[in-house]
C-alpha cells in the first residue's frame, strides 16, 4: 500500500513538471523564430546599407579603404557570430539529444516490455496447490499489488509517451530553426560573396579612378565633402551591430532556458526511472515471496506425501498380514462354502417357488380374513341389537326402580345449628335420629317427642354430595325423556337455598345436576345428540317473572300450546343453551343480578317467592332419529312459616296468603298425583299450573323438606314434617286415594288458613312415633290411615 501511495505522489509531481515545461518551450521557440526573422530583416537592411556604401565607395578614393576595411571586419565578425550561433544551435540540438532521449525512450519501452512479459508469466503460473489456504490468499494479495503496479507502470508509460511527444515536438521545432538558420547562413554567405566581389570591383574602380588625376581630385573633394555623412552612417551601422549583438545575447538566454527545461525533463526521467526501479524491486520481492511460498508448499506436499506413503506402507503391511490370515481362513472355509453354496442353491430353488406359494397363502389368508370380518360384522350387529335391547331394559329397570321407590318421594334434611340461631335454651337442639333407620326423625316439641317416617332423612352432617346422590337417579331419568321436579320446602332459614344452590365452594343440587347432565350427555355422545337449555323464573304473589329476561319485572303468562297437544308454555320466557359449568355459572349469576337489582332486600324477597330453575334436555338418537325431551324443574320454594301467627297485615299478609295458597295447591297436586286421582287441581296456583307437565304422567317428583334443628323453631319444624309425611303417606290404592286426598286437601287448607289467625293445635301433628310402622327406604310403603 505504501508503494502505491508513494508511486502516486511521484507520478503526480513528475507529470506536473512535464506539463509546466511544455507551454514554456513554445514561447522560447517563438522568440527564437522572431529573433531569426529580425536577424534576417537586419541582414536585409545591412545588405541595403552595403549597397549604398558600395555605391558611395565606388565614388570615393583610397581614404575610404579604411572604412571599407572596418566594414569588412564588421561583416567578418557578424559572420563569425552567425557561425557560432549555428554551432551553438547544433550543440544545443545534440544536447537536447533527440537521439539520447529516443534511446532513453527505447530503453524504457524495452524495460516495459520485459516487465509485461514477466507479469504474463506470473499470471500464467497455476493458482497453487491449496486454494483457499493462506498461501493462496497471499498470492492473491501479491497479485493485487502487481495489478496496482501494472496500473502505475501504465500511467508512467503514459507520462513517458507525453514527454516523448513533447521532446519530439521540441526536436521538430529545433530542426525547423536549424533549417532557417542554415538558410540565413547560406544567404549571408552569398551576400558576403557578392559584397566582396563588389568590394573588389570598387577597389579596381578606385584604382582606375586614381589613374585619372584631375577628375579624381574633384571626386576626392566630393568625397571629403560627403565623408562626414558616411561616418554618420557608419556609426549608425555600429549601433545596429550593437543591437544585433544584444539580440544574439537574448537568443543565448533563450537557449539557456531551453537547456534548463531539458534538465528538468532529465530529472523527471530519472525520477520515473527510480520509480520503475522501485516497482521492479517490489515485483522482484513479490516474486521472491511467491517462490518461497511455493517452495514451502512444495516441501509441505512432499512431507505429506512421505508421511502418507509411510502410513500406507504400515497399513499395507497390516493388510498383507490380514490377507495371509484370511487366506488360511479361506482354505478352512472352502468346504463350508461348498456346503453353503449347496444350501444356497436349494434355497434359491425354494425362493423361485416362493411367490406362487405366497400368492396362494395370501389368497387363503384373505379369504379367512374376509370370513372373519363378516363374522365380526354379524357379531357386531348382534351385539348392537343386544346393546339396544339392554339399553331399553336398563331404562325400563331404572324407571321401575324409580317407580318402586315411588314417583313421588319425600326426604328431609336437617341443617346444622348455626351462629344465627343464637345461644341459650332457644338454641338447643330438638331433633334426633334413629341410628338404625335413616328414614326416621324424632322431634322434641314442647317436651313431647314426635317421630316421623319419610323416604330418607339427612342429618346435619350429611354433605351436599350425600344429598345429591339421593337425587342422582332422578336426574339421569331426565336424559331418558322423563320430567322431574325437585322442591325444597321449609321455613325461612331452614336451608332450602343451601340445598338447592349451595355455595360457590360447595354447590348444591342445581349445579351438580347440570354437571351430571353434561357428563351423561358426553358419555352418550356417540349415539345421541343432546342440547341442554336453561330458564330461570320466580313466582311472587302469584305473578310469574323471567329471571333471565331483559325486563324481569314483566309479568309472564302460562298458555296452552297452539298446536293442540295440550302442553303448556310460557311465551317470552328466556332460554339459554348451556354446554359447560362456566355457562351455568354465568346464567346463575345473571339471574341473581336480575333479582338483586329488582329487590332491595333480596333475602326477604327470596324467602317470599318461589325460585325455579328449568332445565330442558332435548336428545336425538343418531341412528334411529328418535327424539326425547326431558325437563328438570329445580324449585326453591318460598318460606313455609306461618306469618299469620304474628298478626301480619297489608302486603305481608297478602304475601303470606299467596304463599300459603300455592304451597297448599302443591300439596294438593302431589297428593292427587300420588293417589292417582282422575282430576289433579293444577290450576289452583301458578306454581302447579306451570309445573303441570312435569308433575303429571310418568314424571318424578322429589320433595326435600328442610328442617331447623333448634328449639325455637320446633313449631315450624313440626308443621313442615307433618306436611312432608302427609304428602308422602297418601295411599296409592284407588279407594283410599280419593278419601285421603279429600280429607287432606280441603281440611289442611282450612286449617292452614285458620292458622293464620290462631296458633295451630298440636293435635294436628298426628303422627305417632313410627315404631312398627317404618319400612326400609325403597320398600313398598305401608298403608297409613287417613289422618283425620
Ligand atoms: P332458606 O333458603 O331455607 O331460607 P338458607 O339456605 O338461606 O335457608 O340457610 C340459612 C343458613 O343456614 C345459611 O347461612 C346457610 O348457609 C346455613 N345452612 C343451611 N343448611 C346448611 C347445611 N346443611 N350445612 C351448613 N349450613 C347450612
Ligand atoms: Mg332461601
Amino acid at each position: 500500500m505504501n508503494v502505491e501511495k508513494t508511486g502516486g505522489r511521484l507520478f503526480g509531481s513528475g507529470r506536473c513538471s512535464s506539463l509546466s515545461g511544455s507551454p514554456g518551450a513554445a514561447p522560447v521557440v517563438h522568440r527564437m523564430v522572431e529573433a531569426m526573422s529580425q536577424l534576417q530583416e537586419e541582414k536585409c537592411q545591412l545588405q541595403e546599407e552595403l549597397v549604398v556604401l558600395r555605391e558611395r565607395l565606388a565614388l570615393h578614393d583610397s581614404d575610404q579603404q579604411a572604412t571599407s576595411a572596418q566594414l569588412q571586419n564588421q561583416v567578418e565578425s557578424l559572420k563569425e557570430k552567425l557561425i557560432s550561433q549555428a554551432q551553438e544551435v547544433s550543440r544545443l540540438r545534440s544536447e537536447l539529444g533527440g537521439t539520447d532521449l529516443e534511446k532513453h525512450r527505447d530503453r524504457l519501452m524495452v524495460e516495459n516490455e520485459r516487465l509485461r512479459q514477466e507479469l504474463q508469466e506470473w499470471r500464467a503460473q497455476p493458482a497453487g496447490p491449496c486454494p483457499g489456504c493462506e498461501h493462496s490468499q497471499e498470492s492473491t494479495r501479491l497479485r493485487d499489488q502487481l495489478s496496482q503496479l501494472q496500473l502505475e507502470v501504465a500511467e508512467n508509460k503514459g507520462a513517458l509517451s507525453e514527454l516523448n511527444l513533447e521532446v519530439q515536438q521540441k526536436t521538430d521545432r529545433l530542426a525547423e530553426v536549424e533549417l532557417r538558420l542554415k538558410d540565413c547562413l547560406a544567404e549571408k554567405a552569398q551576400e558576403e560573396e557578392r559584397l566582396s566581389r563588389r568590394l573588389r570591383d570598387s577597389h579596381e574602380t578606385i584604382a582606375s579612378l586614381r589613374a585619372q588625376s584631375p577628375p579624381v581630385k574633384y571626386v576626392i573633394k566630393t568625397v571629403e565633402v560627403e565623408s562626414p555623412k558616411t561616418k554618420q552612417a557608419l556609426s549608425e551601422s555600429q549601433a545596429r551591430n550593437q543591437h544585433l549583438q544584444e539580440q544574439v545575447a537574448m537568443q543565448r538566454q533563450v537557449l539557456k532556458e531551453m537547456e534548463q527545461q531539458l534538465q528538468s525533463s532529465h530529472q523527471l526521467t530519472v525520477q520515473l526511472r527510480a520509480q520503475i526501479a522501485m516497482y521492479e524491486s517490489e515485483l522482484e520481492r513479490a516474486h521472491g515471496q511467491m517462490l518461497e511460498e511455493m517452495q514451502s508448499l512444495e516441501e509441505d506436499k512432499n512431507r505429506a506425501i512421505e508421511e502418507a506413503f509411510a502410513r500406507a506402507q504400515v497399513e499395507m503391511k497390516a493388510v498383507h498380514e490380514n490377507l495371509a490370515g484370511v487366506r488360511t481362513n479361506l482354505l478352512t472355509l472352502q468346504p463350508a462354502l461348498r456346503t453353503l453354496t449347496n444350501d444356497y442353491n436349494g434355497l434359491k430353488r425354494q425362493v423361485r417357488g416362493f411367490p406362487l406359494l405366497l400368492q396362494e397363502a395370501l389368497r387363503s389368508v384373505k379369504a379367512e380374513i374376509g370370513q372373519a370380518i363378516e363374522e365380526v360384522n354379524t357379531n357386531n350387529q348382534e351385539l348392537l341389537r343386544k346393546y339396544r335391547r339392554e339399553l331399553q331394559l336398563r331404562k325400563k329397570c331404572h324407571n321401575e326402580l324409580v317407580r318402586l321407590k315411588g314417583n313421588i318421594r319425600v326426604i328431609a334434611r336437617v341443617r346444622p345449628v348455626t351462629k344465627e340461631d343464637g345461644e341459650g335454651p332457644e338454641a338447643t337442639n330438638a331433633v334426633t335420629f334413629d341410628p338404625d333407620d335413616d328414614s326416621i326423625i324424632h322431634l322434641l316439641h314442647k317436651g313431647k317427642p314426635v317421630s316421623f317416617e319419610l323416604d330418607k332423612v339427612f342429618s346435619p352432617w350429611a354433605s351436599q354430595q350425600d344429598v345429591f346422590q339421593e337425587v342422582q337417579a332422578l336426574i339421569t331419568s331426565c336424559i331418558d325423556g322423563f320430567n322431574v321436579c325437585i322442591f325444597a320446602y321449609g321455613q325461612t332459614g331452614a336451608g332450602k337455598t343451601y340445598t338447592m344452590e349451595g355455595t360457590p365452594e360447595n354447590p348444591g343440587i342445581n349445579q351438580r345436576a347440570l354437571q351430571l347432565l353434561f357428563s351423561e350427555v358426553q358419555d352418550k355422545a356417540s349415539d345421541w345428540e343432546y342440547t341442554i337449555t336453561v330458564s330461570a323464573a320466580e313466582i311472587y304473589n302469584e305473578v310469574l317473572r323471567d329471571l333471565l329476561g331483559r325486563e324481569p319485572q314483566e309479568k309472564l303468562e302460562i298458555r296452552l300450546c297452539p298446536d293442540g297437544s295440550g302442553q303448556l308454555y310460557v311465551p317470552g320466557l328466556t332460554e339459554f343453551q348451556v354446554q359447560s359449568v362456566d355457562d351455568i355459572n354465568k346464567v346463575f349469576e345473571f339471574g341473581h343480578t336480575n333479582r338483586t337489582t329488582e329487590f332491595t332486600n333480596l333475602n326477604e324477597h327470596s324467602s317470599r317467592s318461589h325460585a325455579l330453575l328449568i332445565v330442558t334436555v332435548r336428545g336425538v338418537d343418531c341412528s334411529t332419529g328418535l327424539r326425547t325431551t326431558g325437563k328438570l324443574n329445580l324449585v326453591d320454594l318460598a318460606g313455609s312459616e306461618r306469618v299469620g301467627k304474628s298478626g301480619a297485615e297489608g302486603s305481608r299478609l297478602r304475601e303470606a296468603q299467596h304463599i300459603n295458597k300455592s304451597l297448599s295447591a302443591l300439596g294438593d297436586v302431589i297428593a292427587a298425583l300420588r293417589s292417582r286421582q282422575g282430576h289433579v287441581p293444577f290450576r289452583n296456583s301458578k306454581l302447579t299450573y306451570l309445573l303441570q307437565d312435569s308433575l303429571s304422567g310418568d314424571s318424578k317428583t322429589l320433595m326435600v323438606v328442610q328442617v331447623s334443628p333448634v328449639e325455637k323453631n320446633t313449631s315450624e319444624t313440626l308443621y313442615s314434617l307433618k306436611f312432608a309425611e302427609r304428602v308422602r303417606s297418601v295411599e296409592l290404592g284407588p279407594g283410599s286415594r280419593r278419601t285421603e286426598l279429600g280429607s287432606w286437601s280441603s281440611q289442611e287448607h282450612l286449617e292452614w288458613e285458620s292458622a293464620c289467625q290462631t296458633p295451630q293445635p298440636a293435635a294436628r301433628a298426628h303422627s305417632a312415633p313410627s315404631s312398627g310402622t317404618s319400612s326400609r327406604p325403597g320398600s313398598i310403603r305401608r298403608k297409613l290411615q287417613p289422618s283425620a
